[in-house]
């Protein structure tokens, strides 16, 4: 398979601005030194509670929030290094889809109008072509042309979330970061929405970043999963390898809270005790130490490092080096 996004220590920070004259006291550390690559036509779930820096990453990458430090390197190439006009139009290629449809589209344009928006920025097409776009992207995304002149409150939640997709899809993209995709939407609308996303993935040759604060969501469209807590991935694997046999404390813990389908199969669910601590002032050595059972000495004072313990599945813990 062909790498297409190689992330590599980034770093997105926060000033903390205090007094009236916003002097700088700290940094929010939202984003803490992520590295990941991803392969064409594979699909990355980047999974966590919320505040763990989950959508700033996803941000970061496509530079609608400026990393502070790292690189991002898409097909090669580093995004970080672009200008702003650069990176504007390269975006063609980086699209991303929001948790809450309503609030990205526009309630005053129609359907055609917010679909026209993207192809006349990157300038694609005349007049007649757009149109003709809009019509196929609709029915591409299980929607029909008669409904291109409606407006987005005429839409139910499933069918503005597939507008948003249709959206994200009209410049041809490469690369699609979902945040929290269906995290609004009702169960049954969710299923419809992740095959329609798998569907266009498979025809369109997509790559997928997808964002999840639920670990049952990702598990039916991910093929690798990516854990993150407080700004790190404390543990990334390849799918069935993280759900059957996961390393870190952490994500054994969320993976405890997942329904299981098989009533014979009894879990205990670990609690968690204690908040998330804040990304302004982490714990030390392992920021996971403050909520762990399994915590040692050393885990207060050595970061563990994110090694590769074999088939690319990584883990950040004390217990497993
Ligand atoms: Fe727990 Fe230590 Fe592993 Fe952190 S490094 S998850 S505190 S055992
Ligand atoms: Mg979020």
């Amino acid at each position: 398979a062909k790498s297409i996004l190689k992330v590599e220590n980034l770093k997105t920070y926060f000033p903390i601005q205090t007094g009236i004259f916003k002097k700088t006291t700290g940094y929010v550390k939202a984003v803490d030194g992520v590295s990941f690559e991803l392969n064409q036509g594979e699909t990355l779930a980047l999974v966590g509670e919320s505040g763990c820096g989950k959508s700033t990453t996803g941000r970061s990458i496509l530079r609608l929030i400026e990393p502070t430090e790292g690189r991002i390197f898409f097909e090669g190439e580093d995004l970080v290094s672009l200008s702003q006009e650069e990176m504007r139009v390269k975006r063609k290629d980086l699209q991303m889809v929001f948790q809450d449809p309503f609030a990205s589209l526009n309630p005053r344009q129609t359907i055609q109008k917010i679909l026209e928006e993207p192809l006349i920025v990157h300038r694609l097409g005349n007049e007649q072509e757009r149109k003709e776009k809009i019509y196929e992207l609709l029915e591409v995304v299980g929607l029909n042309k008669e409904q291109a002149k409606r407006y987005p409150h005429q839409f139910s939640g499933g069918q503005r979330q597939r507008i948003g997709i249709a959206r994200a899809l009209s410049v041809n993209p490469k690369l699609i970061i979902a945040d929290e995709p269906v995290s609004a939407l009702d169960v049954s609308i969710q299923a419809q929405i992740l095959n329609l996303m798998e569907d266009l993935q498979e025809e369109f040759l997509l790559t997928y970043i997808f964002i999840s604060h639920d670990l049952s969501v990702v598990r039916h469209i991910a093929n690798r999963v990516g854990v993150m807590y407080l700004g790190s991935l404390v543990e990334l694997a390849d799918k069935d390898e993280l759900y059957e046999h996961p390393l870190h404390p952490y994500t054994q813990a969320l993976l405890s809270a997942v329904p299981e389908p098989n009533p014979d199969l009894k879990k205990e669910r670990i609690l968690l005790t204690g908040d998330v601590p804040s990304p302004a002032n982490p714990p030390s050595g392992c920021k996971f130490h403050t909520r762990c059972k399994y915590k040692m000495e050393i885990c207060e004072k050595e970061k563990p490092e994110f090694v590769d313990l074999g088939n690319g599945h990584l883990v950040a813990c004390h217990l497993h080096r």
